[in-house]
């Protein structure tokens, strides 16, 4: 089929099966596994259709649950679901973060094992990184697992743990080895978050929510069919994964109004232009430096042969990304005066209660996934090959 064939065959296929109370929902209709239920009739009756489609991960091959699009295909079918107003049917830690390293690192058991079930929906991960010891200086981390024959035995806890409360499944780093060199005795490690011995206790933020976790591990069971990669080896795969994360990242636009929108709603305007001149520069500063972003990581993925963003140079648009949501929700916060102060109350539309705590919620932005000091020294060392 041709890539035109394609488009119009995807097109259509879309219109038949998104059905409108989706459509341009910036939402994703379900993070995975089942803690979560997708509360809509119309939300399941579109997801399932895109798990048989093979489209919650189209790039995937069929074998493991994706349809198996090439990376031409793909692009095609993203621009299609933007135009249709389609929603990303599922999002998440399985199918931007794990599910990319086992496919590349995994063994075919492992991969026929989980990664149906991530492509499905069926299984929702964690991220087990960060200790209260160990966050820019991930490789001092000390959670333990010792080898008891079939399976590991892990001991220790970890910190931020996005999502864990929901999670059914954890990727996690553990030292398997004490005496050699930190980065040398990590391993990674798959595991059920529903055993005895796991506690998962939420975090709760400024903005009000939990979106994380602190994680103790008392006794709890890995398979020894669950290390991913070599024992002690479990480094390198760690920082892969991190690419895959910030790629993520820095792909991620936010699902609030635009600035052009909220200063129509907010500012004075004469004709289509905002009165005050101060103002008028910071959104057009804003606006160019997005466009100027979408461009380059455009530009990225056409350079890259296989479409994607992820190498070293991935630091440098999470970097960016995250600063330029940061820049971007205080200026929307601004713009609205006293009406970005609300926290609550009935004085305040929902939108605006919305985009305070996005804008307090949002700053978290440039520490998740390494802080931007840390991608700063990435870039520095990785990618313009400065002396340390
Ligand atoms: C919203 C959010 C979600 C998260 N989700 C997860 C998750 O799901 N799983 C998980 O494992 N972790 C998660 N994290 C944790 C995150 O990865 C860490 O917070 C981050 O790596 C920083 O570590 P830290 O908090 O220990 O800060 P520290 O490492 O103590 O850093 C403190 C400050 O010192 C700076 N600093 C440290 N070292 C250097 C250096 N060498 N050079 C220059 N500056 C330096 C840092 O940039 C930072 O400003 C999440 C964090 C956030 C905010």
């Amino acid at each position: 089929m041709s890539l035109r064939e394609f488009q119009q065959e995807a097109a259509h296929w879309l219109e038949a099966n998104c059905p409108q109370s989706l459509r341009g929902s910036l939402e994703a209709v379900s993070g995975g596994g089942h803690k979560v239920p997708i509360e809509d009739d119309d939300g399941q009756r579109y997801f399932d259709a895109m798990v048989e489609r093979g489209w919650t991960v189209p790039h995937w091959p069929r074998t493991y649950g994706g349809a198996g699009l090439s990376d031409a295909e793909h692009q095609v079918l993203r621009r299609v679901m933007s135009e249709v107003g389609a929603p990303i049917p599922l999002a998440g830690m399985g199918t931007t973060m794990i599910g990319p390293t086992l496919l590349e690192h995994g063994t075919d058991e492992q991969k026929a094992r989980h990664l149906p079930k991530i492509a499905s929906g069926e299984i929702r991960w964690c991220q087990g990184y960060s200790e209260p010891g160990a966050g820019s200086d991930l490789a001092s981390l000390k959670t333990r697992a010792d080898d008891e024959g079939d399976y590991f035995l892990i001991n220790g806890s970890k910190i931020w743990t996005s999502g864990a409360q929901f999670a059914d499944w954890i990727f996690c780093l553990v030292r398997t080895d004490f005496d050699a060199p930190k980065h040398e005795g990590i391993s990674f490690l798959l595991f059920s978050m529903d055993q005895p011995g796991v506690t998962v206790k939420p975090i709760r933020l400024i903005s009000g929510a939990s979106p994380f976790c602190e994680c103790f591990f008392d006794d709890v069971r890995a398979l020894k069919e669950d290390l991913v990669g070599q024992l002690n080896r479990g480094w390198s795969i760690a920082k892969r994964l991190l690419q895959h994360e910030r790629s993520s990242i820095s792909g991620m636009v936010p699902q609030t109004r635009s600035v052009p929108e909220v200063a129509r709603q907010y500012l004075t305007t004469t004709g289509n232009k905002i009165d005050d001149p101060s103002m008028r520069a910071s959104v057009i500063d804003h606006e160019m430096g997005a466009h100027a972003f979408a461009l380059t990581q455009k530009r990225a993925r056409e350079e890259n042969a296989d479409g994607s963003t992820q190498t070293f140079a991935t630091s440098l648009f999470k970097l960016y990304r995250s600063e330029l949501t940061i820049r971007r929700t205080e200026l929307i916060v601004s713009m609205m005066g006293t009406r970005g102060a609300g926290w609550e109350g009935e004085s305040f539309a929902d939108d605006e209660l919305a985009e305070t705590r996005f804008w307090l919620a949002r700053k978290a932005g440039t520490i998740a996934g390494g802080s931007s000091e840390v991608q700063r020294n990435v870039i520095a060392k990785r990618v313009l090959s400065l002396p340390d």
